[in-house]
């Protein structure tokens, strides 16, 4: 099937928003990527259907963005459909302690809402910038908590083409795990999490302490995706890189950021390939020094 047909039944089928040639890095963290033939934020879970019913039978690659806060794409162009759920999957609903929510909606906005509304069980989320959708998936966590404390359900479009809500125990949550990741074809839709009646204000301190925390050990204010490896066993992934006597090293545009050595930053000018060959790079000098194999965090996506 060409392009242009397929340009112009996407039009036809009115289930979201389009644009064609998106640039990716506008939607990263790291700001890198190619640009996207086609990047689509759909409606609602309707309109989410019909697209999914389309890019199946007529075989068009594509991928699932949340706040695109720990995927690399590469510098090529995605020839397929990115679709993001972070426009319009924006729904809230809070029920007593329960709170309905969709994957669009920013982690660190709920954070900082539930804080308002007297909610606890989001103060690990308040410096985390991506979604809820992204967070599902990744069991995103922080200060030894995580997620999966506060799932009750998860919704998901599957690969039939139906909504299923699973339980907490379905989604097999683990470190930095959920069972999304082993069913790349499932798309979170949104989920229910359960919280705890507490003090606003104490909540409010507890965040805006652990902000400042993170203010002062991480490179907030410059591009990344956060911490790029996995903790292993054996020891914190910044602690094997700092054995290695990586911290501040530079390929290209991309560095093993000074302030925190877990993280990958983008000095301004770093291509995904700069990025993508500091990753290698790093956990071939751990494991050749170490013995330990470095695992990445980061999703990446477009390479050959
Ligand atoms: C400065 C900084 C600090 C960070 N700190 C932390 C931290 O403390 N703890 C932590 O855990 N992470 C941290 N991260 C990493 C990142 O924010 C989390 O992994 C987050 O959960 C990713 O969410 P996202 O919406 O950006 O997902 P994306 O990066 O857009 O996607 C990540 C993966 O999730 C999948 N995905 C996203 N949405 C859906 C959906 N609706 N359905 C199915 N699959 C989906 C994507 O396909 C992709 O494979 C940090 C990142 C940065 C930049």
């Amino acid at each position: 099937m060409d392009f242009d047909t397929i340009t112009q039944d996407l039009y036809k089928m009115h289930i979201g928003d389009i644009k064609e040639y998106e640039p990716l890095y506008k939607h990263t963290t790291f700001r890198v990527g190619g640009p996207a033939r086609w990047y689509l934020s759909p409606y609602d879970a309707l309109s989410l259907k019909t697209l999914m019913h389309y890019v199946h039978s007529h075989k068009i690659p594509y991928f699932i963005l949340g706040k695109g806060s720990n995927v690399l794409f590469s510098d090529k162009e995605y020839n397929g459909i990115i679709i993001s759920l972070s426009e319009h999957f924006q729904q809230v609903d809070i029920n007593c302690c329960l709170i309905r929510v969709a994957s669009g909606v920013s982690l660190m906005k709920l954070a900082y809402d539930c804080a308002k509304w007297g909610l606890s069980g989001l103060e690990f989320a308040g410096g985390i910038p991506g979604s809820v959708g992204g967070g599902l998936f990744m069991n995103a966590g922080a200060y030894k908590h995580d997620f999966s404390e506060i799932v009750k359900e998860v919704y998901v479009l599957d690969e039939h083409f139906n909504i299923r809500c699973l339980s907490k125990e379905d989604m097999s949550f683990a470190y930095r795990h959920s069972v999304i990741q082993q069913h790349p074809e499932w798309i979170i839709l949104g989920g229910l999490l359960e919280m705890k009646a507490a003090d606003s204000k104490s909540i409010q301190e507890l965040l805006d302490r652990r902000k400042e925390k993170r203010m002062a050990s991480q490179p907030w204010n410059m591009s990344s995706a956060g911490s790029v490896f996995r903790n292993p066993d054996e020891k914190p992934a910044w602690q094997c890189i700092d054995e290695c006597q990586l911290r501040g090293y530079e390929i290209g545009g991309a560095q093993i950021s000074p302030k925190h050595s877990n993280f990958i930053v983008n000095n301004g000018y770093a291509s995904a390939k700069d990025i993508l060959d500091l990753i290698y790079f790093t956990k071939d000098t751990v494991y050749e020094k170490l013995g330990i194999v470095l695992t990445t965090e980061v999703r990446l996506v477009n390479w050959d």
